[in-house]
């Protein structure tokens, strides 16, 4: 368009004006804007979005949401159900219910709900419960299939848990881990610390890949005390991890973090054969009959090669089966108690010694005790440092296990007062620091009186 004009100096000036629809170029821009902090799959608020979406916001809780078992639902129902659960989530997160705050798709199977301070109607844990309930409502997949969504759910608070977002969501992150831990399907209210289980964990699983590599384990062996004959009747082999950085770190968190890491396997396996290599020495010092005590996880019982290994172990080193007992606590065999002919029978078939260890621990019930072929029940230390005021508890459990069949072996035997009690209610095998503590088989060789391994009671 052209258009011609005059000014008061009669100069005359023309101007060009051209004109554009810019809306589809528009259009295009905000989708592509919308793009950029959206998650194509469920409609949700992608990361960037959330990160935007938070900007100025004054205090917000944040429900920080990984699905339980996700890759199981991928891995047998297929990737297109997977999908499915994704965004009916998604649907629910956003519903009538929740639409006070804000769902963001966060990763994989992690989503955020996150509300200002201001819109919570209800309590932290009131609020909780109802994502859990929106969560749980029964939900079919495009063929019909019933599908259960459940998640372990992290919460943390803006401003009293973190400075920024960012920090929030490493808070609420170990929080969400912590669900994880407990046994999923749960909240947790991020507690001040809580992130530093989380590095460590991270920490020592640095470490813990290269540490067989790196010749960093060992074993120290406790002897198990029969203190009738007041002979060593077993010894158990404890694992020891030093690592010239971190110094030791306790058994029961390396193992922790070893089945996290999924190197668990191999690592009972070294257990298992240096063990077993050193029965002869053992026999050296104790005599033919001295059997060592081994603690596998739930693991290697799921494995079925496990007791393969055991045998041709034993078969290399030329020990006999009844040189072994295999330590397993109780959650470890219930979870293997279901099908006929499970790990257990397996091993009682094959003359494998088996003990049932820290029993009382567990939250299992008496039913399963008499479908196990164990031989020996290990009563756990939690009990034994009470009998000096109250021996009641302990009675009836020895009690209860004799009349199954089982032989008895107290745990953490720490005075002799407790051994003298624990004898005179008719329990000879014990264990403890107040017998004997741990120590690796170099000691057991160097040391000429036995006599002075074990305490005369
Ligand atoms: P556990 O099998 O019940 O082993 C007994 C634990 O109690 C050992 O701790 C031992 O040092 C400790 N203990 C012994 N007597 C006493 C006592 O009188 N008082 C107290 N307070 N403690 C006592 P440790 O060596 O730290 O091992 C802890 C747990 O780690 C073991 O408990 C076992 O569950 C696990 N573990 C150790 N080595 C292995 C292994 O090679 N494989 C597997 N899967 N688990 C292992
Ligand atoms: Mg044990
Ligand atoms: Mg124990």
């Amino acid at each position: 368009m052209i258009v011609s004009y005059s000014e008061q100096d009669n100069i005359d000036t023309t101007l060009l004006v051209q004109q554009f629809n810019i809306d589809e170029r528009k259009r295009k821009e905000l989708a592509l804007e919308k793009d950029v902090i959206t998650d194509p799959l469920t409609g949700l608020l992608n990361r960037r979005g959330l990160n935007n979406a938070v900007g100025q916001k004054d205090s917000f809780v944040i429900f920080y949401l990984d699905l339980d078992g996700f890759k199981l639902i991928n891995d047998s129902l297929g990737h297109a159900v997977g999908d499915q659960v994704l965004q009916h989530l998604a649907a629910k997160l956003t519903g009538s219910e929740l639409k006070h705050g804000l769902a963001c798709r966060f990763g994989g199977d992690e989503f955020i709900w996150l509300v200002d301070e201001d819109k919570l109607t209800t309590s932290i844990e009131a609020t909780a419960n109802l994502l859990f309930q929106v969560m749980n409502e029964p939900f079919l997949d495009n063929e019909g299939r019933p599908i259960k969504i459940s998640a372990s759910v992290g919460i943390a608070n803006y401003p009293a848990d973190g400075n920024d977002f960012n920090e929030l969501i490493l808070k609420a992150d170990a929080a969400m881990y912590l669900a994880k831990k407990q046994g999923k399907h749960r909240w947790v209210n991020y507690i001040s610390g809580m992130e530093n289980t989380l590095q460590r964990h991270s920490m020592l699983a640095q470490y813990l890949y290269k540490a067989l590599d790196n010749n960093e384990f060992s074993l120290h062996y406790q002897p198990i005390i029969n203190t009738k004959t007041n002979t060593v009747d077993s010894l158990e082999a404890l694992l020891r991890w030093h690592n010239s950085e971190i110094g030791p770190v306790p058994a029961d968190e390396c193992i922790k973090v070893a089945e996290e890491i999924g190197v668990i396997v191999a690592l009972e396996q070294w257990v298992i054969a240096t063990a077993i290599a050193d029965i002869k020495d053992f026999q050296k010092v104790f005599g033919n009959q001295i059997k060592v005590a081994i603690n596998v996880s739930s693991h290697f019982l799921a494995n079925s090669a496990s007791i393969d290994f055991i045998v041709q172990q034993l078969a290399v080193n030329q020990q006999n089966i009844s040189s072994i007992n295999i330590e397993l606590t109780e959650s470890a065999l219930l979870a293997n108690l279901s099908h006929e002919n499970n790990m257990a029978q397996q091993f009682n078939q094959q003359g494998i010694a088996l003990s049932i260890d820290d029993f009382g621990t567990g939250f299992s019930s008496l039913a399963y005790l008499d479908q196990i072929p164990a031989k020996y029940i290990k009563i756990d230390r939690s009990f034994t440092n009470k009998i000096e005021c109250d021996s009641t508890m302990l009675i009836g459990i020895q009690h209860l296990i004799q009349s199954l069949g089982f032989n008895t072996i107290v745990e953490g035997v720490e005075t002799l007062q407790q051994a003298k009690i624990l004898q005179e209610i008719g329990i000879e095998l014990m264990q403890g620091y107040g017998l004997a503590r741990p120590q690796p088989l170099s000691y057991y060789q160097q040391t000429c009186n036995l006599a002075n391994l074990v305490l005369k009671i």
